[in-house]
């Protein structure tokens, strides 16, 4: 075995990011399969063969056939295949443990094939890696809360970011690269900007009465 697992995660955002710039940043999900000659069928259940020998099948139920989250899991199983990622994982954590990384992996994947480079570009620009910038990818891509938050801060494996949504004095989702929260997930918190230390960058923005979205990097 000689390929380190520690960087899974990371090289398999800048593969994705590598195929995304060669699609132009493509946001559509069926756009995005037919550029990359990946045929798209209606079926019983959700799946994809990418080894199929009339190129890579995707097949997915009636009502997830679209521009759907659902194929955008399908293509990133398929691109972590092509990538070679995907038999480093099963070589290194077995079948059961190493299918289970696949999913999580695949499900993280969706973020970065749904939100965009050029839309997290726009955010930071315009709202610096802030609580506010997670609020705009929502806005621009239509992802929900927790998807526009690992987006951000995941978007440069290198960088020094982390986010978390409070629900009421609860964390209820947290986001780390290589920066480490003062409280973890399901964690009480009173006063949480208390607990960051003033270079940490820090930002809040309420997004409903009972919950808080925020952001630090440094
Ligand atoms: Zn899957």
């Amino acid at each position: 075995m000689t390929y380190d697992t520690a960087h899974l995660a990371s090289d398999y955002i800048y593969y994705l990011k590598a195929v995304q710039k060669e699609l132009r940043h493509e946001a559509h999900a069926l756009r995005v399969a037919r550029e990359l000659d990946i045929r798209v069928r209606i079926g019983f259940s959700n799946r994809c063969t990418p080894e199929h020998p009339d190129g890579p099948l995707m097949v997915v139920q009636p009502w997830h056939y679209g521009n759907t989250d659902v194929v955008r899991h399908e293509e990133a199983h398929i691109l972590l295949w092509w990538s070679g990622l995907e038999d480093e994982i099963i070589a290194e954590f077995g079948e059961e443990l190493g299918w289970r990384v696949v999913e999580n992996l695949c499900q993280f994947a969706v973020g970065f094939l749904r939100i965009t480079q050029p839309m997290v570009d726009q955010a930071v620009d315009r709202y610096g890696v802030s609580a506010r910038a997670v609020k705009h990818l929502k806005k621009v891509s239509g992802a929900d809360t927790q998807t526009a938050l690992r987006r951000l801060v995941y978007d440069d494996p290198r960088s020094c970011r982390a986010g978390f949504l409070l629900s009421g004095r609860y964390v209820a989702e947290v986001a780390q690269c290589n920066w480490s929260l003062p409280f973890s997930w399901l964690e009480a918190v009173d006063k949480p900007a208390r607990r960051f230390p003033p270079d940490a960058n820090v930002s809040f923005l309420k997004l409903t009465p009972s919950q808080t979205l925020g952001v630090c990097w440094g």
